[in-house]
């Protein structure tokens, strides 16, 4: 029997566009670790992540609205996956994958980054050593959920994670900027010379 679709359907246009935003993630794996081989699984066909629309894995960070960090980063490799977020476009969101991404797991040393939250705002925490990827995908429909809920078209509710918080300076700005660990908000900080 065929269904009968109205012709005008009204809605906002914040909730479109959370609507698609939420179904058409595309994934940048930052996969490090253990952690990764999971983060595979749940690529592959017996979970299958395609089913919520967030299977388009790209590594190209232009193309990518999510990054997922799989694994334990250590602090050689902390500017390599901030200047990789730098460079993804917002909208964007991040989930912290497994015990290590979260918090440095069991290596409690000063090699490891002890929660890549010190670093780069994380949107989603997925516990477990490894997790399951049952897990995994129950963070990106949290994610969805989230992104329904509180996502706007022009993406108010970043402007508190890009607001700087950090020491002000009345000195201008020089051209030759470098980027600075820590500071994600910006990808530069005043140069000494
Ligand atoms: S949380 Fe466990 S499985 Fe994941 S990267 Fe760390 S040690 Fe490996």
């Amino acid at each position: 029997m065929a269904v009968e679709l109205p012709d005008v359907v009204l809605t906002k246009l914040d909730h479109l566009a959370n609507w698609v935003r939420a179904n058409s993630l595309w994934p940048m794996p930052f996969a490090t670790a253990c952690c990764g081989i999971e983060l595979m699984a749940t690529g592959a066909s017996k979970h299958d992540i395609a089913r919520f629309g967030a299977e388009v894995m790209r590594f190209s960070p232009r193309q990518c609205d999510l990054m997922i960090v799989a694994g334990r980063v250590v602090m050689k490799m902390l500017p390599v996956l901030q200047r990789i977020w730098q460079q993804m476009p917002e909208p964007k969101w991040c989930i912290s994958m497994g015990a290590c991404a979260s918090s440095g797991g069991v290596f409690d040393t000063y090699a490891v980054v002890q929660g890549i939250d010190r670093f780069m705002p994380v949107d989603m925490y997925v516990p477990g050593c490894p997790p399951r990827p049952e897990q995994l995908l129950q963070s990106v429909i949290d994610l969805q959920e989230k992104i329904k809920k509180t996502g706007t078209l022009m993406g108010r509710e970043f402007a508190q994670r890009t607001a700087y918080e950090g020491p002000k300076t009345n000195a201008a700005i020089p051209e030759d900027v470098v980027v600075a660990p820590g500071d994600y908000t910006k990808s530069r900080r005043i140069s000494l010379n």
